[in-house]
Parts: structure tokens; sequence; C-alpha cells
């Protein structure tokens, strides 16, 4: 049955919600959010660091100084237009989130409080660590969500709870609406549109160790992918430093922020030695490259040598009580230690990911190298790439990149939804309704679930923080190995209601897609940047590689790599001390 829309919004995190709501006041149009899970429970609400913004609160800081540290961060492969919206328009949103409502923490004289520090952050040029970070406690992302909702809820946007969009609706070149499986009752819906947005989220589970929800899965850009849709950037997959060890559940860069030491087997605080300036609060992928460094070169700590530590005991037990109330919960829930006594073992994780859709500055999707707009279609948040983390994203700077291109994405589809042409025609059957009826009524012996953990094994052992062509290789190879056996997956339930099995089979086909992009991309890049880093090819390369990769899918096992121009500005590329 069609449910007929003028903007559809696939996902409820921070970028979704925030483009419902400027899209809601319009108030004529018809908008809806289509989300495989409630709003509230998007990976949005596990962000704890906070939102960077220049507002100066704390102490003295300036828009270029935050450009400057996005730039340098991203080890300049970052669009320099892309990023001075970025660091202009936040300050504004910041300002508009606690009109709405948000409780950010209040400095003594009632203004947003900033005294937190973030990776890469500096003052004036990389001179020292400077605090930037506005907050919620370490509970920003969760407050962010609740403040978005309730005003989504108030200005009247439908909310479609336990819809799993399976496909989009193309017709002609344009994108006309999506189609959603109803997780609950079953059965999957077309909802025709003459604008839609993904607002997906990351894809960590494609990784064994990972920060991520489960429910990350990548489903917005394998179904762009599949639809000959370009991504962008995808080798470029951050790692964060510090996840607990060997379950990746992330301590947060809060803790670094508030003064927490990295410290090696020998009770060394080795990143003195990498970033004298600094030091944890070097950028993440250096951080975790360091970390790995000290664990091979033989000083890593613990009984197998494998991890490092974070040294919370120095700080007093008031500051760690209100500033870091959710990492001490996770440390007691999953350790059962104590941060006041214990010292704490931590290994890099898989986090985030920096390429995705390629999209202009208005979210709009484009489809070639001169940033041609796909008619209809818009892509938000952590499954688009703008570029504004170009190599490598700075901690706090997602919560940014949601809210500042979450919100123009829901502008510019405004403005889309008012110009002359109508809507265009639905097919009224899609190829993701296709698949899904293939699982369904599949015969095979194969167990999604093993394919699905192989494949994270894979991931973790071939296209992690150190990469090589041998390794790229031989990913690429059992990933197309196991593309063979999910085509051989059979269900044990093929009922209609709450379908899990189902769910994660179709999820499964999503993150090979992704999978098969990383690794193709990463083999493709032939120099280290930022998060890349290719052991056989350890230097960066601006004279050749100062460029945006753009993979195109043009049948199975074929692939076109094509090129972006990265939109310089005034700060060019420099070698990357800190
Ligand atoms: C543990 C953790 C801590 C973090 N801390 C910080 C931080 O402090 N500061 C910072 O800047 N960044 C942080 N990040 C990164 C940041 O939180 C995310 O990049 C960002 O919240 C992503 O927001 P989003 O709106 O793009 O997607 P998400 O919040 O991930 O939401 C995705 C939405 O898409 C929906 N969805 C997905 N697939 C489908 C489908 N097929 N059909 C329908 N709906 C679908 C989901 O239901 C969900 O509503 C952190 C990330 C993690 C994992």
């Amino acid at each position: 049955m069609p449910f007929r829309f003028d903007a559809v919004i696939v996902g409820g995190g921070g970028a979704g919600l925030y483009a419902a709501l400027e899209l809601a006041r319009h108030r004529d149009l018809r908008i809806a959010v289509l989300s495989k899970l409630h709003p509230l429970r998007s990976h949005t609400g596990a962000a704890q660091g906070g939102i960077g913004a220049a507002l100066g609160h704390a102490e003295e800081d300036r828009v270029e100084w935050h450009i400057f540290d996005t730039v340098k961060g991203g080890d300049y492969l970052t669009d320099q237009d892309a990023v001075e919206i970025l660091c202009t328009e936040v300050i504004d949103i910041v300002y508009e989130l606690e009109r709405l409502g948000m409780p950010f923490d209040r400095a003594p004289d009632g203004r947003i409080e900033q005294r937190i520090r973030a990776g890469g952050h500096t003052r004036n040029f990389g001179e020292r660590p400077l605090a930037r970070t506005c907050y919620a406690a370490d509970r920003t992302g969760q407050m962010i969500l609740y403040t978005l909702y309730q005003q989504c809820v108030r200005h009247g946007v439908q909310f479609f709870d336990e819809f799993q969009v399976v496909d989009l609706l193309m017709e002609d070149g344009r994108c006309a609406g999506a189609a959603a499986w109803d997780i609950r009752r079953g059965g999957v819906h077309t909802f025709p549109a003459k604008a839609v947005l993904l607002a997906t989220g990351g894809w960590g589970y494609m990784y064994k160790v990972t920060t991520n929800a489960v429910s990350l899965t990548g489903d917005g850009v394998a179904i762009a992918w599949r639809h000959g849709i370009p991504l962008e950037d995808m080798e470029f997959y951050q790692f964060h430093p510090t996840g607990i060890y060997k379950l990746g559940v992330l301590l947060s860069e809060a803790s670094r922020g508030e003064g927490v030491h990295l410290v090696n087997g020998q009770g060394e605080r080795f990143m003195e030695r990498y970033a004298p300036v600094m030091k944890e609060l070097a950028p993440r992928d250096m951080v975790s490259r360091c970390i790995w460094r000290e664990i091979r070169e033989g000083r890593g700590a613990g009984s197998n040598r494998d991890c490092v530590f974070l040294d919370f005991r120095h700080l007093s037990e008031a500051l760690r009580r209100t500033k870091l109330p959710e990492v001490m919960e996770l440390i007691r829930a999953y350790l059962g230690l104590d941060p006041g006594h214990d010292l704490i073992p931590v290994q890099p994780t898989a986090h985030y990911a920096v390429g995705g859709i390629s999209t202009d500055v208005w979210g709009r999707v484009v489809i070639d190298e001169r940033n041609t707009p796909l008619p209809g279609l818009y892509a938000a948040g952590e499954c688009a790439c703008v570029s504004v983390h170009g190599a490598n994203r700075l901690g706090t700077n997602s919560l940014v990149d949601i809210l500042v291109f979450g919100r123009r994405a829901g502008r510019d589809m405004a403005r889309y939804e008012r110009e002359d042409d109508p809507p265009p025609k639905a097919p009224p059957r899609s190829r993701g309704e296709e698949e899904i009826d293939r699982l369904l009524a599949g015969d095979g012996t194969e167990s999604a679930a093993r394919v699905r953990e192989n494949l994270r094994q894979v991931m973790q052992d071939h296209v992690s923080v150190f990469r090589t062509e041998a390794g790229l290789r031989r990913a690429l190879e059992s990933i197309y190995e196991l593309k063979e056996r999910y085509a051989r997956v059979g269900l044990r339930d093929r009922g209609q209601t709450f379908n899990q099995d189902l769910l994660e089979a179709w999820e499964t086909g999503c993150l090979l897609d992704v999978a098969e992009v990383t690794t193709v991309s990463a083999l493709a890049r032939t120099e280290s940047r930022g998060a890349h880093y290719r052991e056989d090819y350890p230097q960066r390369d601006d004279a050749n590689w100062l460029k945006h990769t753009l993979l195109y899918r043009t049948g199975d096992r074929d692939h076109q790599v094509r090129f972006k121009p990265v939109a310089m500005g005034r700060f060019l590329p420099r070698e990357r001390t800190y």
C-alpha cells in the first residue's frame, strides 16, 4: 500500500531529525521519517564527547582556527568551502538548539560551558590544545535526539518507527520515493515522495571490534551504490584510539580532554614522544597508529602485551563523577574496574565512516566529479561525504556535520518542493522488494550470521589501521567468496512479524557491498593519508593523490574508479605534526 508524502527522511538520528524539523517549518508539507529503530535509539544518542563550535566562552577562539584544525586534521583532503560552512553555521546551530530546549552544561556566568578539549582542536593554528566543546555532561548526543524529536512531534512530522527501508524508487534518473519493510507487521510498502533524504548513519559493524551499534550496517550507502550512485573516499575508515580492550566499546575522547593519560606497558606516557605539543589530544588517526606501534614494538600492556592503558588516577573524584559519569559507568559495567585505582586497558576500535554518498553543500546527492545533482535525492550525516572530514575526522566534528548539513538538506528539500515540476511517478515494485522475496523464499543452507562474522574478521585483519596490497587483495578475494555464500543463505524464520532473521540477512548483504567498496578504494589509493595507512606506501603523496576517490558500480565485481578535485582554500598542504 503506498503512503504518499512530499518528503521522506530515511533515518531518525541527528541528521534526519534536523532535516525533518527544518522541513516541518513549512506547514503545508507532509513529512515522514522512516526509521528501523525508534529515533531516540539512533546511534547519535551514544555520542558522549560533544559539539565543537568556536563560541569562545572558555577562552579566545575564532572560526578560522576551527577551519584550520578541521582541514589539517583531515590531512588536507577536506573541501575547504564546505569546512567554512561547517565551522561558521555550527555557531548559530548551537544557539538554536539552546533555544529549542537543549540542556547544555553552563559556566558560572550562565553561558554554555566549553571547558572540554578534544583531539586536534587548537588555538592560533596549532599553538596548543583549546577548549571548544559544547556538551550536556557526557550525554550530548542523547540530548540532541530528545530536543529535536520533541520539536518534530510538535511540528507534526509523521514517524514510521520500525520501518526498514530496503530500496529507493527511481524513475527517469530522478528519485521518486522509498520502499520499506514493515518490521512489526511484515510486507513492503512504498512511500512515493518528491524528495528523499538518506540519513542512515555509519557502518562500523563491518569490523569485529567496533564502537558502533549492531544496527550500523550501511543500508543507505549500499542502496545508493546498487543504483549506480558513486561513493566517495570510502577507503578512509576511522579507528578511535580508546575502545575497551577486546570489546571495542568507546571510552569517549572527553576523558583525554579532561586530562587522562595514555601509558604503555612500561608505564611511559608514550604520546609525548610522537606528538610533543598535543600529546593524547593529537588526532585519532595518529593516536591509533601510535598505539599499534607501541604494541608491535613490544611495549604493549596487559598479560598479552596487546593493549595500552588509560590512566584516570590523577583526576579528582569529583571531576570523574561530574564530567565523565557515563565513562565511569561503562568501565564499571564492562570491566568491573575502578578508574580511581586501576589502569584501564584499551585498544583502537572501528568508529567512524569518513567517506560515503557524495553530496554537495546542500546535501544533494551528486553523480559525478562536476557535482551534477541527482534530482530528488539527498544524503546527510555519517552516511554522506560532503567532504568536511577529508581523510580523517576530528573529535566533536561529526555532531557538527550532522546538525549543519542535516539542517541544510532540510532547507534545500523545502526549496525543491516549491519547484514547479510535479513529482515523478513511482514504480510500483523495487529491486529491494525482490531481494526480500528472494530471501524469504530461498531454500539455501548457508547462515547469514556466519557470513557476517567471517566478513567482520576479514575486515578487522586486513582493512584496518595498517594496510598492504597483499592484505587488501586477500580481503577482496574473501569478500567475493562470502558473496557467493551469501547467495545461498537460507532463513530459519519465514514469518512476517519481527523477523530479525530476515533483516539481519538483508543487512549482511549491505555490509558485503560496503566492505567491497572500502577495500577496492583502499587498493586504489597508493599513498598514506589520514585514516588510510598503506605500509607499502607510507608517505602522503600530494602530487598524485590530493584528490577524492569516486567509486562506481559497473557490474558484479566490476568498478570504475574516478577522481574528484579537492576544493582547496587558503590552507595549503603542509607537514602534519602535532
Ligand atoms: C559510541 C559513539 C560515540 C560518539 N561520540 C561522538 C561525539 O562525542 N561527538 C561527535 O561529534 N561524534 C560522535 N560520534 C559519531 C556520531 O555520533 C555519529 O557519526 C552521528 O551521530 C551519526 O548521526 P546520523 O544522524 O548520521 O546517524 P545515526 O544517529 O546513526 O542514525 C541513523 C538512523 O538511520 C536509521 N536507519 C539505518 N538504516 C535504516 C534503514 N535501512 N531503514 C530505515 N532506517 C534506517 C536508524 O534507525 C537511525 O535512526 C560517536 C559515535 C559513536 C558510535
